[in-house]
């Protein structure tokens, strides 16, 4: 793909914020009280509540509502990215929150049962699918898990702690060591990702750890063959009288395009605890939020137009090095819920999507 930092007005990051609608519980236990944002979509607004009298307003590129579908979703926060991701850049699409605000269900939803239901990856593979030549361009995907700072395969889960590698030359990121999978069709793609959460589930059980302290990250590698039109050219041809062109249609040469979309379901943003009551060390604890940190450091540096950008100091903002700023797309939508009693973790979800801004 043609990226990198290095270019000089980086492409900012497209942030959204998503509200889930109340949930079994929330719809009782909240009852008597009104959730702790109101949105203004239309004003691409948000409000959160600070008090009964008090409120906060903060702006967004889109704001997506309770009843936001997950058509509307995908062609807010995710098409652009893909279509650019066609056209040969490198892009990226994140969903942050809190565990239980609908990260999974943005961008993970399978949609098995319901096909409104499918959520941005599934999505995205359609879109790709559609728009490349079958038997010339090749789709592949590799579907990983990072967990404290270490690369799993999701798609053979025996392989742990898999390198990310930089090409010196070009700083293009690669993680060769993880399965790749050519996509040939779409219900192929929706099996690989079943496999792929029931693997991360299965993984984490025998951890002992919760997906929710993980990234999951859908790699897909787009390979296109372009032919480029030379240019229609005139050619002079003369005739007897000496006079007289023939215009001869352009030499097509065919060059090979590469680009990737990363789609990343990142860890839940709330505290890991350092006291270890949930059971972590302090060590684990530092070490489980340290790609989450770095990413935010990443974001701001981003929006600022600082110089430096602390991309190396954590596995996933590496993973991101190609496909993050200069000319990669990236999106970002955050997800939160509607419950007063979960304002403060939604507050800061809202601020961390407002740094990138
Ligand atoms: P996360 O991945 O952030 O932990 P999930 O995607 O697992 O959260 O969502 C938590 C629960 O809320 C799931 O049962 C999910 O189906 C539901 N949910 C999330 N977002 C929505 C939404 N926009 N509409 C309906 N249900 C949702
Ligand atoms: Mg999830």
């Amino acid at each position: 793909g043609k990226n990198g930092f290095e270019t000089a007005v980086p492409n900012r990051v497209r942030v959204a914020v998503r509200l889930r609608p109340r949930n079994a519980e929330e719809l009782v236990s909240d009852v008597d009280f009104a959730d702790c944002v109101e949105l203004q979509p239309e004003l691409k607004r948000l409000k959160l509540r600070k008090n009964n009298w008090d409120c906060e307003t903060y702006q967004f590129d889109e704001v997506l509502t309770e009843t936001s579908s997950q058509k509307r979703v995908y062609e807010v926060v995710a098409k652009p990215v893909v279509e650019s991701v066609l056209e040969g850049y490198n892009g990226t699409v994140m969903a942050y929150g809190q565990t239980g605000t609908g990260k999974t269900f943005t961008l993970g939803r399978l949609g098995m049962d319901d096909c409104s239901d499918r959520g941005i990856m599934v999505r995205a593979m359609e879109d790709i699918l559609a728009d490349i030549l079958p038997g010339e361009d090749t789709v592949t995907v590799s579907y990983l898990q990072l967990y404290m700072e270490s690369v799993q395969d999701l798609l053979a889960p025996e392989k742990d702690n898999i390198a990310i590698t930089e090409d010196p030359k070009t700083g293009d990121v690669s993680v060769p060591g993880a399965t790749q999978v050519q996509i040939q069709d779409q219900s192929s793609f929706v099996r690989l990702l079943d496999v792929g959460e029931a693997n991360r589930f299965a993984a984490n059980t025998k951890l002992n750890t919760e997906s929710s302290r993980s990234h999951a990250i859908l790699l897909v590698q787009v390979k296109k063959t372009v032919r480029v039109k030379a240019g229609d050219r005139e050619l002079i041809v003369l005739n007897e009288n000496g006079t007289g062109s023939q215009l001869t249609k352009g030499i097509r040469a065919p060059t090979i395009r590469r680009s990737k979309l990363l789609i990343v379901d990142l860890a839940g943003s709330e505290r890991v605890d350092k006291s270890g009551s949930e059971g972590h060390t302090l060590e684990e604890a530092k070490s489980i939020n340290l790609s989450l940190t770095a990413l935010g450091k990443c974001i701001n540096a981003l929006a600022e137009n600082s110089p430096h950008v602390p991309i190396r100091d954590s596995k996933l903002t590496r993973m991101l090095r190609d496909s993050f700023g200069g000319t990669a797309r990236t999106s970002l939508v955050v997800t939160i819920g509607p419950s007063p009693r979960h304002r403060g973790e939604t507050s800061s979800t809202i601020m961390f999507g407002q740094r990138a801004m």
